[in-house]
């Protein structure tokens, strides 16, 4: 877990202080705020990852009832979600951690996640929608 700095805490609580979750269609934002207490930092199609004040990265199956959460510990997990959290927030970018050693670069989706399919935007199915993968995981 990334130990933060008071100022680093207090500027994730105020972003999701912030977060406006009253549209509909900003549901997943709603439960990372009133549920968990995080700012979403990037998902895919199953998962979604959140940064709470602590310094504790909260990973939870948004397409599962019950919103059942883990806090997330795999290290090449951890860096591309702080990665694409830093993209969305540059104030996170000096949360980044190292890159682990046994993290590869995705080439399919260049490192973003992200991929077309169809014309749609969607997860990319090489590293699922991280950008990155554990060397060996594939
Ligand atoms: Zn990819």
């Amino acid at each position: 877990m990334t130990v933060l700095l008071a100022e680093q805490s207090q500027w994730i609580q105020s972003s999701i202080d912030a977060m406006r979750v009253d549209d509909p269609g900003h549901w997943p934002s709603r439960v990372c705020k009133e549920r968990f207490n995080a700012l979403p930092l990037a998902g895919n199609s199953i998962y979604l990852w959140a940064l709470r004040p602590d310094g504790s990265l909260v990973c939870f199956d948004h397409e599962a009832f019950g919103w059942h959460s883990e806090v997330e510990t795999d290290p090449v997990v951890i860096y591309a979600v702080m990665r694409q959290g830093a993209q969305k927030y540059p104030e996170l970018r000096t949360l980044i951690p190292e890159i682990p050693s046994d993290a590869r670069r995705c080439d399919s989706c260049d490192g973003t996640g992200i991929a077309e399919r169809d014309g749609r935007t969607v997860s990319c199915l090489g590293c699922n929608g991280l950008g990155w993968y554990k060397e060996g995981a594939w």
